[in-house]
């Protein structure tokens, strides 16, 4: 029995995860139309009549998009908080009642044989979340959309076999980009993104745990290339000693493919 994850599509234009064992499959957020993430499950083996919960990180419309389809069309329940609930509702059309489920932050639920604990993070949402999940000794995280991390973040995530982390923007492409002021602002404040320098410097502190596999995730299509967020942590990485390929093995998600299918165990 295996613990698989695969990143369906990821980036500011829309995010959503799997993460499963034999028994149990779960979307992390859906954020583009019920089509794509069909398509995308469908690459993988996989049907949405299989899902067990779609898991809302927040409210922001790349993350929950697709969600209101999925639900109605295959009847799967929704998982948020109760503030994300709140500010979505208007946003993903009816759910029907059974497929409303409310978790609280920093407390820990089942989903069938899959642990999972919802942690805060620092992101212009109404109660953002980040999650770990636990399945027979495994533990995956993932932490997108935070303006900054803290060792409550680290700490959290370090002991995880795989972390999904954003490495949203280059610092300069985004200075030098065509982005309007206040919205440069908001992406590198401390409710913003992460940016790939500072993703590279959380892994660092990440990888004192047994952590060996990260996914670099949310790229921001106007401020970001792939080559140059994976060269950009690589590099912070051996500027601190850690080897990539050897101490850890630095993946990528994609905005529109699917990333590398991850078994666990
Ligand atoms: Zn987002
Ligand atoms: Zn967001």
């Amino acid at each position: 029995m295996s613990f698989r994850f695969c990143s369906l599509f990821s980036g500011s234009s829309g995010n959503a995860s799997y993460i499963g064992t034999e028994k149990t499959h779960i979307l992390i957020d859906a954020g583009l139309a019920c089509k794509t993430i069909e398509k995308s499950m469908k690459e993988i083996g996989l049907d949405p009549s299989m899902l067990d919960g779609i898991l809302t990180t927040h409210e922001h419309d790349d993350h929950i998009r697709g969600a209101g389809v999925v639900s109605r069309k295959y009847n799967v329940p929704i998982y948020a908080n109760q503030e994300t609930w709140e500010a979505m509702e208007n946003k993903i059309g009816n759910i029907s009642s059974n497929n409303i489920r409310v978790f609280n932050n920093n407390m820990d639920f089942y989903i069938k044989d899959i642990n999972i604990q919802p942690f805060d993070i620092p992101h212009d949402a109404v109660s953002p979340v980040g999650f770990c999940f636990f399945n027979k000794g495994k533990k995956i995280s993932i932490a997108t959309d935070l303006g900054h991390t803290n060792s409550r973040i680290i700490n959290t995530v370090m002991d995880s076999d795989l972390v999904v982390l954003e490495a949203n923007h280059d610092i300069e492409m985004l200075k030098a980009g065509s982005y309007p002021m206040h919205l440069k602002k908001r992406i590198m404040g401390r409710k913003g993104h992460l940016s790939n320098e500072d993703a590279g410097l959380a892994l660092v502190k990440m990888i004192k745990g047994k952590l060996t596999h990260v996914l670099l995730a949310h790229l921001s299509k106007q401020n970001n290339l792939p080559q140059l967020a994976y060269n950009t942590v690589v590099e912070v990485l051996e500027a601190n000693g850690i080897k990539n390929g050897k101490d850890i093995v630095v993946d990528m998600t994609y905005r529109d493919r699917v990333s590398n299918f991850y078994h666990l165990g």
